[in-house]
């Protein structure tokens, strides 16, 4: 969203695409914010019945079409658009798939702060896992976050050895960015483990942010190859 409210070229007149649309709120988005057309395209049955009663819901028949098709599959485009947004499905690796260790919500279940998979001798961290917030809903698939899993996993992994190490401990304090072009970045920081739900803020683009950013990633990188 933080594109569509700061981001160039402006909506205002514009063709907006959206594959793999969701629930459509991203093109949605677009229409009330002046795109003049909106093709959003899905497949998935329950996300379709969404849209569509979104769409409804927001008297958006006019400018807002859905195209029910797999959005992997489209051929050339048959008008064109100024604006493309594609969020693909998220999925495990078809190997951790294969192994049996994904559970009733597609990603493979872990505990708490231990990331043990429920196969022994088997831990598990990043996008792959399905870890709970206290409100309910999934932790957010981060990087700051995998890498703190990552780091109590190592710790119990440690401790199962027979090694001496530190109590496994996941703070949920993190924060994403996003870019939203001509060099400015905007973040969303918060805590995610706290009772009864996350506590996060945003913060709106900014030069000075965009310049945190990668001198974020630089320590990341430098992290990674030292
Ligand atoms: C556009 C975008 C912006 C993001 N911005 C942020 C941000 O600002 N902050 C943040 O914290 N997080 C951000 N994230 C999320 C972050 O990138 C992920 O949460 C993080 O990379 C997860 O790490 P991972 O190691 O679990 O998985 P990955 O980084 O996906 O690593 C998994 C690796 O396994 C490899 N692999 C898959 N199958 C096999 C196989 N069969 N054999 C061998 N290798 C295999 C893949 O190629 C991949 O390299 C962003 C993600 C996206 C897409």
């Amino acid at each position: 969203m933080g594109i569509l409210e700061h981001g160039s070229p402006p909506l205002a007149g514009s063709r907006f695409l959206d594959l793999f649309a969701g629930s459509g709120a991203v093109g949605l988005e677009a229409a009330s914010r002046g795109a003049e057309a909106v093709l959003l395209v899905e497949n998935d049955p329950a996300a379709v019945a969404t849209i569509r009663k979104n769409i409804e819901h927001l008297g958006e028949t006019g400018r807002v079409r859905l195209l029910v098709a797999d959005a992997s599959r489209l051929g050339p485009a048959r008008e064109p658009f100024d604006l493309l947004v594609v969020i693909p499905p998220h999925q495990p690796p078809a190997v951790v798939r294969a192994a049996g260790l994904t559970g009733e919500t597609g990603w493979v279940p872990v505990a708490f702060p231990t990331m043990r998979a429920p196969v022994d001798g088997v831990w598990a961290v990043g996008d792959v896992t399905a870890l709970r917030l206290p409100n309910g809903l999934p932790m957010p698939k981060a990087a700051v976050f995998a890498q703190q899993q990552a780091e109590a996993a190592a710790r119990d992994i440690a401790r199962a050895l027979g090694a001496t190490a530190p109590e496994p401990e996941i703070s949920g304090r993190g924060r994403c960015w996003f870019i939203t072009g001509a060099g400015e970045a905007g973040y969303v920081e918060g805590e995610f483990l706290t009772e009864p739900a996350p506590v996060v803020q945003l913060y709106a683009p900014a030069a000075e942010h965009f310049r945190a950013m990668e001198q974020e990633l630089a320590e990341w990188s430098a992290q990674a190859s030292g």
